[in-house]
């Protein structure tokens, strides 16, 4: 795929910028100690920009997820974690938000490097990270649970327990903060926990281990295992020892391990794919809904699950809006990750590249190409897609209807809010929906009937971290977020204890 893309006019890029002291091999984490795979097999690692290695990890197998599994069953049945006291994981956990927040910067060159995100984004995913951990150390010291009492009868009380050795299964996009959304709702519930993160982007998961180790985690309790997700991944799904396995990534991959959880019916939550529409109304602020929609499916490269990737406009202000919302995406900025001045990076990985520039190809033969369409042209070599926007695009065609995970956005015009309605709800998926209106009741009565686990109202994704998070259909199974995180890192054991006579039927006293 060779399209260039000649209307981009940002300036040539830097000299492709190293982060220092960036480690050439990356190791497993089983039980205290950094380790290579059993078999000593490994995997390359390359950054978006050179598309060069610049690191080996190892690869984990069966045995090294057994030796992970292992290690945090010993930490989980016989080690401190599960028992401590609330106030005390707490405190941990706080020290390990504190040293997140510490390293922040160096956090944000790691992840910028290896993954392509700009730098602005990739610092603004530390304080998340950071954020998460707070977040969950304050909800399990304020974790209250419920008592039933039958009056001068029963009283009934929730004994809460976490439930084992968690298996945690991360994606490439933003790593180290979607990993921190699983790891601290697994750590504050007393979980101990194996983590596979995505084999695109293993350099910041590193970091986890010493940070978890100087905040006081104690051994065996957080284990990380790299590798290929058909191995390391699937081998982790399928072990007897791990009752429960948090998946985030693609709706396929969620399918395979959902039928792989089966054979021992684990626990399991599911955050999938997305291809979530952006409803602009006639009455909505436009400028705000521009920028906003802009930010929705530009940032991150556009490689976040909650993009807003089909824009759906009211026709009497269909052709404004298309022309101004492709005049902004013809000036975003795309360039060097690490230049503050960059809007939009490198694609995470070649074959990422090859995907999203497939779909705008394809694209090209299914809507009105209004900006971007292919590499700009100052940038030669790397994963870099200009923002591209498509607009008359049917909801039949592809590119409305499935997952590209890049700077590529859809703008499809409507008539009616039945209309509007039909063309927000007719994909498989169901994550995310935004909507731009004035009109209070519309705004409700829409929201209500859309097919979406989260909808925003006059803004982009900015979330509270007490809310549910999940989608529905394709898009998810369960929801995360807050208390709902620790209900499903926790098993609920009802404890009846009678208060007075019991009637008991009296078998065989006749
Ligand atoms: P992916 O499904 O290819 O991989 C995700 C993880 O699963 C990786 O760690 C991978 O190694 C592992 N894996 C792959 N096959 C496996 C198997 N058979 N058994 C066990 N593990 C396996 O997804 P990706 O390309 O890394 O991430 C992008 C996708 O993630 C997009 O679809 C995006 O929408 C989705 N996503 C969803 C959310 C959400 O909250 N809904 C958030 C971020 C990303």
């Amino acid at each position: 795929m060779t399209t260039t893309d000649t209307t981009a006019t940002t300036p040539a890029p830097r000299v492709h910028f190293i982060p220092e002291n960036l480690p050439t091999h990356l190791r497993h984490f089983i039980g205290g100690r950094f380790v290579d795979s059993v078999s000593g097999t490994t995997f390359d690692v390359l950054d978006p920009v050179s598309n060069q290695t610049y690191a080996t990890a190892a690869a984990g197998q069966q045995e090294d997820i057994d030796l992970a599994v292992a290690a945090a069953t010993e930490a989980f049945e016989n080690g401190p974690w599960p028992g401590m006291k609330p106030r005390e994981r707490s405190r941990i956990l706080n020290r390990i938000a504190d040293a997140i927040e510490a390293q922040d910067a160096r956090l944000a060159e790691l992840e910028t490097f290896d993954t392509g995100l700009p730098i602005t984004q990739a610092l603004g995913q530390a304080s998340r990270a950071a954020e998460n951990f707070r977040f969950f150390a304050d909800l399990i010291v304020a974790q209250a649970d419920d008592t039933y009492k039958v009056p001068g009868s029963q009283i009934n009380y929730v004994n809460r327990k976490p439930v084992g050795v968690a298996g945690l299964i991360t994606p490439w996009n933003t790593p180290f903060m979607l990993e921190s959304w699983k790891l601290a709702p697994a750590l504050a519930s007393g979980c101990t926990v194996v983590l596979k993160p995505a084999e695109f982007t293993p350099l910041s998961a590193s970091l986890w281990a010493e940070i978890f180790a100087a905040a006081g985690l104690p051994e065996g309790v957080f284990n990380l295992v790299n590798g290929i997700g058909e191995e390391a991944g699937d081998a982790l799904v399928k072990h007897p020892g791990v009752p429960l396995i948090s998946f985030t990534g693609e709706t396929t991959t969620g399918q395979t391990i959902y039928r792989n959880c089966a054979a021992n019916l684990k626990g399991m939550s599911m955050e999938l794919g997305g291809k979530s529409p952006a409803v602009v109304f006639a009455d909505a602020d436009l400028e705000a809904a521009i920028d906003s929609t802009l930010f929705g499916v530009f940032s991150l490269n556009g490689e976040r699950c909650t993009a807003g990737s089909r824009i759906l406009v009211e026709r009497a202000v269909y052709e404004d809006f298309c022309a101004r919302y492709a005049a902004r995406a013809r000036n975003i900025v795309v360039g060097d990750p690490h230049d503050p001045k960059t809007e939009v990076g490198a694609l995470v990985h070649p074959e990422h590249y090859a995907k999203v520039m497939s779909y705008v190809e394809i694209g090209k033969t299914e809507g009105r190409l209004l900006a971007g369409g292919g590499r700009p042209a100052h940038l030669p070599e790397g994963n870099y897609v200009s923002p591209t926007v498509f607009a008359d695009v049917p909801p039949t065609a592809r590119i409305f209807q499935e997952e590209i995970f890049g700077p590529v956005v859809s703008i499809t015009p409507f008539d009616t809010d039945e209309e509007a309605l039909a063309l927000a709800n007719g994909v498989r998926y169901g994550l995310a929906a935004y909507l731009w209106t004035s009109d209070l009741t519309r705004a409700h009565t829409f929201a209500q009937a859309i097919e979406a686990g989260m909808v925003w109202l006059n803004s982009h994704n900015v979330r509270d971290l007490r809310t549910p998070f999940g989608g529905v259909k394709a898009s998810g199974l369960g929801h995360e977020g807050g208390y709902r995180s620790i209900d499903f890192y926790t098993e609920q054991q009802a404890v009846h204890i009678t208060l007075g006579a019991v009637h008991t039927a009296r078998f065989g006293a006749a």
